[in-house]
């Protein structure tokens, strides 16, 4: 079959068990194309023995009747999950050469269902950024638009799974890094509730915040995904929650409760909160996002109006307590304990000033300065106190929210993908496209971005859906309803 890559988690999963096509060939058959669209920036790193081996295991594991919905698919993870038969950088000079001596949770659940690993992929460096420019190791590029970013800070997992690289990508979202990029490149992924994937493994970026989730063409095969990769981890992350694991495709292709084929998502209420459909927003996406909600009308939906009062005010928040965080976790790349080492040096200080200097970029230096200064003595009370409790207020406005509707709609981004090289030289522009993914993983909800049209420059536009608290099983659905209704997510970026 020479057209595998078309293929995606489910389809791939069923022509591999049908024996239309094995795990080996898939997993040939992407490595070459993932070389083949090397300029895209997608991949940082492969280990072609090891992903054929795992591809001939899954194979043996087909061959003597085994069946499951990963078994064989290849995918690929985000630079963040530590690997132990590929190096692990973090998108940082700090990391180079780093080979971890374990795999993180994620990607050990993955690989014991029996998915296959093509390789590494490109994100922002500590994943701090939202267009992967702050990646130690170059661009990656939108298919849609090689001349734009795919956003970010999971910019080469987007650009994997819209170019048709590789069907599904493991990502991680701190502030919004998997829901933006799948906005800016028309894919589908969930970030879910905080906690629900296991952390172990991770590259710690703000430990309140970092969550794990699935990137994938469809609602569908991303429920498949998050079926394996959630579930508790207690021993080894102290804030996995201790909820069982769960099906997430139990409620695919069902109408809500009540409700019939026609009109499937009947008695479902979905909240539109002003704040995101103000004049931030530009008008291209406010289209498509509208028509969007026309669909949900048709499929049997209410819209009602809402409001999450102190939205403006989680980029602050955000900007306190993720910078304060990194500062910390940043803390062990001091080139003995972790990372990169200055080559020559006279002292002890001058040892960890040339070292940390040397191994992070730009941003990452940014996000510590600001994290030690509002953690420091005299403004750790005006500063990190005061956006904890802010924070809070924030979550309480999604629980009034949701006294009035069952889920929240509205975009994910303010704008369209965004020209490579735009924004690079302001922070603040960079931090303010962050506004409609910021509050959601402030309260630690889950949340997607499902492909809903195109905006200015035939750019994507993703339709970002909010859920209550591990309600991920009913955010899907509803997904996967819209997308049984309508094709924004099976359209390919021409050329590819
Ligand atoms: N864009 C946000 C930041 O730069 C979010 C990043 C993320 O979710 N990892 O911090």
């Amino acid at each position: 079959m020479n057209d595998l890559h078309q293929l995606g988690v489910a389809e791939l999963a069923a022509a591999i068990r049908h024996k239309k096509t094995s795990s080996v060939e898939a997993a040939q058959h992407l490595l070459a194309r993932a070389r083949q669209h090397a300029s895209l920036g997608a991949y940082l790193a492969f280990n072609e023995d090891l992903s054929l081996a795992q591809a001939k295991a899954a194979d043996a594991r087909v061959a003597a009747g085994e069946c499951g919905p990963l078994l064989g698919v290849p995918l690929a993870h985000k630079d963040i999950f530590v690997t132990q038969g590929l190096p692990t950088t973090a998108g940082s000079k700090m990391l180079q050469g780093y080979q971890s001596p374990f795999d993180a949770t994620v990607v050990s659940k993955l690989a014991a269902a029996g998915a296959v690993t093509l390789g590494k992929l490109n994100c922002d460096e500590f994943a701090m950024g939202s267009s992967n420019e702050n990646s130690a190791f170059g661009v990656a590029r939108n298919p849609w638009d090689t001349q734009r970013v795919p956003g970010g800070s999971s910019g080469g997992s987007a650009v994997a799974v819209a170019a048709r690289l590789a069907p599904a990508a493991t990502g991680t979202d701190t502030g919004g890094s998997i829901r933006q990029p799948a906005s800016f490149t028309g894919i589908t992924g969930i970030k879910p509730t905080y906690g629900r994937c296991s952390r172990y493994g991770m590259v710690a970026f703000a430990s309140s915040l970092d969550q794990a989730g699935p990137m994938a063409r469809s609602a569908a095969d991303c429920a498949t995904l998050l079926s394996v990769m959630a579930g508790p981890d207690i021993d080894r992350d102290s804030t996995s929650l201790d909820s069982p694991e769960e099906d997430y495709t139990r409620l695919l292709g069902k109408p809500r409760e009540g409700a019939s084929a026609a009109q499937p998502l009947k008695g479902l209420r979905i909240g539109l909160p002003k704040e995101f459909f103000g004049a931030g927003c530009a008008p291209d996406v406010l289209a498509a996002v509208r028509a969007a909600l026309s669909e949900y009308e048709k499929l049997g939906a209410t819209l009602v109006d809402i409001s999450l009062p102190r939205t403006e005010l989680s980029i602050p928040v955000y900007y306190v307590i993720a910078p304060a965080e990194a500062s910390s976790n940043l803390s062990r790349f001091d080139g003995v304990k972790f990372g990169h080492r200055a080559a020559q040096y006279d002292n002890l200080t001058e040892m960890y000033k040339k070292s940390r200097s040397e191994g992070f970029g730009p941003e990452v230096q940014r996000r510590i300065m600001i994290g030690t200064y509002v953690l420091s003595h005299g403004y750790y009370d005006a500063y990190y106190l005061k956006a904890q409790q802010i924070r809070r207020l924030i979550a309480q406005d999604f629980q009034q929210a949701f006294t009035q509707c069952d889920l929240i709609a509205g975009p994910a981004a303010p704008t369209v993908a965004w020209k490579i090289g735009e924004k690079s030289d302001d922070p603040v522009a960079n931090y303010l496209a962050d506004i409609y993914t910021l509050p959601a993983s402030l309260a630690g909800l889950p949340g997607m971005s499902v492909p809903a049209g195109f905006g200015a420059g035939h750019l994507p536009v993703g339709l970002q859906l909010i859920g209550k608290h591990l309600r991920e099983a009913e955010l899907l659905q509803t997904a996967d309803a819209f997308q049984r209704a309508t094709d924004w997510h099976l359209l390919t970026p021409q050329g590819y």
